[in-house]
């Protein structure tokens, strides 16, 4: 049984942890049959390390390192290089960054300088935190996503920040002309990603944020070719329920993108592998409808409240894949 999985940050790493019990429960080998294709385009230079944030939420949610609370770095953290560095002026204020947590940056910045693809990083990476799930980064070359805004308070300047900054520093509240994963076109998948997907039984979108996770994975070149090809079925699940996300600012993506904000015109954009899309089957929330042309809508709840009821969810994506755990 193997398993692809289409990933961002947070909500993806809560769904891999309902794929690796899904799996488990059915006593299957747990880990080494599942694939993470983890988006990198809100990877980020910061002090001269390199940054990958949804490759380490994925890390550390699955490896057990995760703060719960936050969502996001690890547990026990302490902020003293931080501090240090708004002692000098020199701390980007918005962006968090602790003790802990350097350290990664800091052997992931070594390897990657020493010439080690960030494919091969994430594998050295994870020989520590053991996730269970083969973390594969959508691409080794650099992808960085930007939002073109207005610059704050000018009537007619438009400027492209990193999406970091629009994300985290700005809260998504400065309307978003566009949002580009810049260098994606000249990108290559990373080794073993076409051949996940070609290989699978399965391939799922988690429900992270269509834009700029499942959106910047399904934009380097080949990847939704090889969707589109695969024997696998292909199962979406939708992170909008009742016409909001579930947690974060999803919304002012889709609006970016001149998409509603609803779980049927998310399944609309991801559209049917019948037509030109990238979907067999989609899972909207129970209160939801969504009409999807070609697609298989079902409906189940969606909230992973708990890892028990993460793993109810993967397996209703995987019986609509076609796959059941008996
Ligand atoms: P990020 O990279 O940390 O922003 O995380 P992702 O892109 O992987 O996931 C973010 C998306 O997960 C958001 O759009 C949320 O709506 C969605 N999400 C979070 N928790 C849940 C949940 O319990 N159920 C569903 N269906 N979606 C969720
Ligand atoms: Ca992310």
């Amino acid at each position: 049984m193997k398993v692809v999985v289409l990933v961002g940050g947070v909500g993806g790493a809560r769904f891999l942890l309902g794929v690796k019990a899904a799996l488990k429960k059915a006593a299957l080998p747990e880990g080494a049959e599942i694939t993470a294709l983890v988006n990198t385009g809100d990877d980020v230079w910061l002090h001269g390390l390199r940054i990958c944030p949804d490759l380490d939420t994925c890390m550390y949610t699955l490896g057990g390192g995760i703060d719960t609370e936050r969502g996001w770095g690890l547990s026990g953290e302490t902020w003293r290089v931080k501090e240090e560095l708004a002692a000098y002026g020199a701390e980007a204020p918005w962006f968090g960054l602790g003790d802990r947590d350097i350290a990664t940056h800091l052997v992931r910045t070594r390897m990657l300088r020493a010439g080690y693809p960030l494919s091969a990083v994430t594998e050295a990476l994870s020989a520590r935190w053991e996730p269970g799930v083969r973390l594969l980064p959508m691409t080794d070359d650099q992808v960085e996503t930007h939002v073109v805004v207005d610059v704050p308070g000018s009537e007619d300047e438009r400027r492209a920040i990193h999406f970091q900054e629009w994300w985290i520093r700005y809260h998504a509240e400065l309307p978003a002309h566009s949002i580009v994963p810049i260098g994606a076109d000249e990108a290559k998948p990373a080794p073993g990603v076409l051949e996940a997907i070609a290989g699978a039984d399965a391939v799922l979108f988690a429900p992270s944020n269509p834009v700029v996770s499942v959106g910047t994975v399904l934009s380097i070149p080949g990847v939704r070719e090889a969707i589109r090809a695969t024997s696998a079925g292909v199962v979406g699940v939708s992170p909008i329920i009742g016409n909001a996300p579930v947690r974060g600012m999803a919304d002012a993506c889709l609006t970016a993108i001149g998409v509603e904000t609803s779980a049927e015109a998310v399944g609309r954009h991801y559209g049917s592998r019948k037509a030109d899309g990238v979907l067999d089957g989609w899972l909207i929330a129970p209160e939801d409808k969504a009409d999807v042309d070609g697609v298989s809508v079902r409906n189940v709840p969606l909230l992973m409240s708990d890892v028990d009821a993460t793993a109810d969810m993967v397996r209703a994506a995987l019986d609509l894949a076609g796959v059941s755990l008996g």
